[in-house]
């Protein structure tokens, strides 16, 4: 009598622990399905938004194309999912969505990149979640740019510089003037002392004008005029940054009609007004291609033609729209969402 008590002490005992281990493996399943279900879509989420990121920023630099632009819509499109594909991102597995987004001046300024995944889980379904629905999205803009590095000390003003872009003569305008120019205001040539302060003399031009400044520009600074013809480092530095192109090499080298956007000369140049005769202020940047440096002496005249939709490291602005006054074909472009 007393061993059967004992006995089904035990049995009661023995049901209690297997109730215990079912709830415990149930618990575990769940743990186990939140760390490698929900783990691995964490995952896949920061891949989704890393090409989300990189797919945005390289279809945006094709921008800005006008709303009637079918090709140049088209191209961007394209590159958006070019880049998806190289992520191992494509249609087949993804819901895809690609959007320019149109601006002022009936361009379009961004593009917002959108993936979606319907993605099943594994070990989740034992508690009933079978799918998880995943989105990511990235949007890339491009602005005229305001803050930008590897400036040359040339200029254009910005009253040339419109008139260019008006009438559509953007070849062969002069970057640095000649002693006999009828341009010549104040007696000032073009050439800028970048680091703001005055001085420094010749052998800083010529560093920033073969190698760009080092420091970042902004529209609004004023800078002092760099004073005199500067003719000898004019011609030293022009030659060894002309010289460095080493594309095109049966046709000359880069030109306006073929060039590469990274070469040595495309320079980036601000647009200016002058305040007096000693100083200017920043209203822009654009980029040229240089072409000539003549005449030694009193002359060594700089000329280069205008080069447009050039994508910068730089920082753009979000008041200057495309197609606006201070939108001189240089843009900046960022991730704005
Ligand atoms: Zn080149």
């Amino acid at each position: 009598m007393k061993n059967n008590k004992w006995f089904k002490l035990i049995r009661k005992r023995r049901g209690a622990v297997s109730v215990i281990a079912a709830f415990s493996i149930i618990f575990i399943l769940i743990i186990a399905a939140f760390v490698i279900d929900f783990g691995l879509s964490y995952l896949k989420t920061a891949h989704m938004q890393n090409s989300a990121d990189s797919a945005s920023l390289a279809a945006a630099s094709l921008l800005p194309v006008s709303y009637n632009d079918t090709y140049g819509i088209q191209d961007v499109n394209q590159k958006a999912l070019e880049y998806l594909e190289k992520n191992d991102i494509t249609e087949e597995d993804y819901t895809i969505n690609v959007q320019l987004n149109l601006g002022a001046n009936n361009l379009y300024s961004s593009v917002t990149v959108d993936i979606d995944k319907h993605e099943r889980l594994y070990i989740a379904p034992v508690i009933g979640v079978t799918h998880l629905d995943v989105s990511r999205e990235a949007t890339a803009q491009i602005s005229p740019a305001i803050g930008i590095g590897n400036v040359v000390p040339l200029s254009i003003t910005k009253e040339l510089m419109d008139y260019a872009k008006a009438t559509g003569q953007t070849q062969h305008l002069e970057l640095k003037l000649g002693a006999s120019d009828i341009d010549v205001l104040f007696g000032a040539f073009g050439a800028l002392d970048l680091d703001g302060t005055a001085g420094g003399g010749s052998s800083l031009y010529s560093e920033w004008l073969e190698n760009g400044f080092q420091g970042i520009l902004y529209v609004g600074q004023q800078l002092p005029v760099e004073p005199g013809n500067m003719s000898n480092p004019t011609m030293a530095a022009f030659t060894e940054r002309y010289d460095s192109c080493t594309h095109f090499p049966s046709s000359g080298g880069c030109t306006i009609d073929h060039y590469v956007e990274t070469c040595p000369r495309v320079v980036i140049v601000p647009v200016i007004t002058y305040i007096d005769s000693h100083e200017i202020v920043i209203e822009g940047f654009c980029a040229f291609i240089i072409e000539d440096c003549a005449g030694q002496g009193v002359n060594s005249i700089i000329t280069g033609s205008f080069v447009r939709d050039i994508i910068v490291n730089g920082q753009g602005s979000i008041d200057d729209v495309l197609g606006g006054s201070n939108d001189f074909g240089l843009y900046a472009i960022t991730l704005i969402d």
